[in-house]
């Protein structure tokens, strides 16, 4: 009796494991142990192998998940080594838009300066004097002239202002401007003397200098007419003020070329022409910006202004556009 009644209770404890369960969940038929076992035993070899192999893949899946979790020592110098080249890239960009910018915002002003000078002439028929001798108003000096026609005055001279400054111009604070501070730093420079030395008799620029001439009271002898320029659109007027031979370039005093002898000579005592050929280089990538007679601007290369031979590269400078090679001796 007792056994049957155990028998019972087991067989109704089997028959349901959890009355609480939802109706969804519970199991199809109330032999549904037996029906697993039955359905596992049906499996094919082949199915079971296919089981293994997905759970294989699960626990190689979460073992890379835990290893991906941390960055070894060479993913983290990959990193930074990417991060650094995407650094260096974008940098390089920058500076690259940033000279640019700089460029055409100096030809801009030349463009200005080049405006004014057609005002000029149009005015008197002929170029401003480096210095004018007998004059001692508004117009004595080429800067002055050129910036009474744009109605600007007292931002030229030692710290230049304006259209009279190149953005790209790093100003030298050597021992040398240290000594000289009345003298100025100016941006742009003036065609004044043509290729060749300043102290050559018959300048072949836009202007005589004014102490090679016989007397220095005797003016207007430094004007340059007008009609003297053979070819406007062909000869440098002014433009960022290098002083340039082949290997040596001095900056702020003057737009000039001679040879490097003649730089060296009549240079600047203590001027350091190692740091200024930098300086020149490092201004607009290589180029000058320059204005020419009839007022267009051009960008032509250092190597250009004061290094090639060719005839087309010197007679830019003169005002016959004959290339006057003689003048570059020694
Ligand atoms: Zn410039």
């Amino acid at each position: 009796m007792l056994r049957r009644s155990l028998k019972a209770e087991r067989s109704k404890r089997l028959e349901h494991p959890c009355s609480s369960v939802h109706p969804w969940l519970k199991p199809a038929h109330p032999d549904w142990r037996e029906n697993a076992a039955k359905k596992n035993s049906q499996l094919t070899l082949n199915q079971l192998r296919w089981r293994e192999k997905w759970i294989n893949t699960l626990i190689v899946f979460r073992l890379n998940q835990n290893r991906q979790s941390a960055f070894t020592l060479m993913e983290l110098l990959m990193i930074i080594l990417i991060v650094g080249i995407l650094a260096a890239l974008l940098l390089a960009g920058y500076s690259q838009v940033k000279a640019r910018a700089q460029r055409i915002q100096c030809a801009n002003n030349l463009n200005q300066i080049g405006l004014a000078l057609q005002e000029f002439k149009t005015d008197h028929s002929f170029y401003p004097a480096e210095v004018d001798p007998i004059r001692w108003d508004e117009e004595r000096n080429w800067r002055d002239a050129l910036g009474n026609e744009m109605s600007i005055h007292h931002n030229v001279e030692s710290y230049p202002q304006g259209v009279w400054h190149c953005p790209a111009t790093h100003r030298p604070l050597d021992s040398f401007w240290a000594l000289h501070k009345n003298w100025g730093y100016n941006d742009y420079g003036y065609n004044v003397f043509g290729l060749g030395s300043r102290f050559l008799p018959n300048s072949m620029g836009l202007a005589e200098h004014w102490f090679n001439l016989p007397n220095t009271t005797a003016q207007p002898s430094s004007r340059v007419n007008e009609a003297a320029v053979a070819d406007p659109s062909e000869m440098f007027a002014m433009g960022d003020e290098f002083f340039g031979g082949p290997d040596i370039i001095e900056d702020g005093l003057m737009l000039a070329r001679a040879s490097d002898s003649v730089i060296t000579a009549e240079g600047f005592p203590g001027y350091d022409s190692t740091q200024s050929t930098r300086r020149a280089y490092a201004r607009h990538q290589g180029k000058a910006n320059v204005v020419f007679c009839d007022g267009h601007v051009g960008s032509p290369p250092l190597k250009f202004l004061f290094a090639d031979l060719s005839d087309e590269a010197l007679s830019c400078w003169n005002r016959d556009h004959l290339p006057h090679r003689e003048r570059l001796s020694p």
